[in-house]
């Protein structure tokens, strides 16, 4: 894996990671590290580079919010969880998706900020990696037969996911994740919670805590959601979900 491009993992090795990961899930942190550590599909301990130019989606994302939120926040998530972490080499060997799907493991003293600062990196990798400057439409395949099965269309998908964005009061993110059996849901998570610890694979997240969007948009947050899918990529989207298919 290389800090370059985390989103960018093949399919293969998505498919592979995530297997093992789902493996692990039932062996939680007693595993050892050789073992654990492949249960961190498509990102490790590091800030990646974001896949693009952080002028290139605009005008739906400005460049000064991109690289703020990039630079600054995300990297302070990731700064504070490996503090938060650095005595227990058996979690970070777990990987940060890993952690997040067992936080119930993780000791109290530290569960609430690993939560936070784990969960704002893990979330901000999965977010660089559906936004493109060259978006293009869900082409057909399993992931559009699957959201016409769980919503009849993908209007209502839509419709549903700026619901989600919408109503989540303060901060949080909107997502459409898929079940273990692969039925998807839209739904939405208070702060940097994860889809992960709720035994959900997130395929596709939008980050609607204000500092993904006030710079450009002030308080329309709505105009912010509907410029989400001229940016979406569902390229990256269609392998999360394969991902989880194969596991
Ligand atoms: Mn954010």
């Amino acid at each position: 894996m290389t800090t370059s491009k985390p989103s960018g993992l093949s399919r293969r090795d998505a498919l592979k990671l995530l297997g093992t990961g789902v493996a692990l899930a039932g062996l939680g942190l007693k595993a050892d590290a050789a073992d654990a550590k492949p249960s961190a599909p498509a990102l490790g301990w590091e800030l990646p580079a974001l896949p693009f130019a952080p002028a290139a989606l605009e005008p739906s994302i400005d460049a000064l919010t991109m690289e703020i939120h990039h630079a600054k926040h995300h990297q302070a998530y990731l700064t504070n969880a490996l503090k938060l972490l650095a005595d227990y080499p058996a979690m970070l060997a777990l990987g940060p998706v890993g952690v997040l799907r067992t936080l119930g493991r993780v000791p109290e003293s530290i569960r609430s900020g690993v939560r936070n600062n784990v969960g704002g990196h893990v979330n901000h990798c999965l977010f660089w990696s559906v936004l493109t400057p060259e978006a293009k439409p869900l082409a057909d395949g399993v992931l559009a037969k699957q959201i016409k099965v769980a919503f009849g269309s993908m209007e209502e998908f839509q419709k549903q996911f700026a619901d989600a964005a919408m109503k989540r009061f303060g901060s949080g993110w909107a997502w459409l994740s898929a079940k273990s059996d692969g039925k998807l849901i839209v739904h939405s998570t208070a702060n940097q919670d994860s889809p992960w610890s709720d035994g959900l694979t997130p395929v596709l997240g939008l980050d609607v805590w204000e500092h993904a969007y006030y710079l450009h948009y002030q308080n329309k947050r709505a105009d912010y959601v509907a410029a989400f899918w001229r940016v979406a990529n569902w390229s990256q989207a269609e392998a999360n979900y394969a991902a989880l298919h194969a596991s």
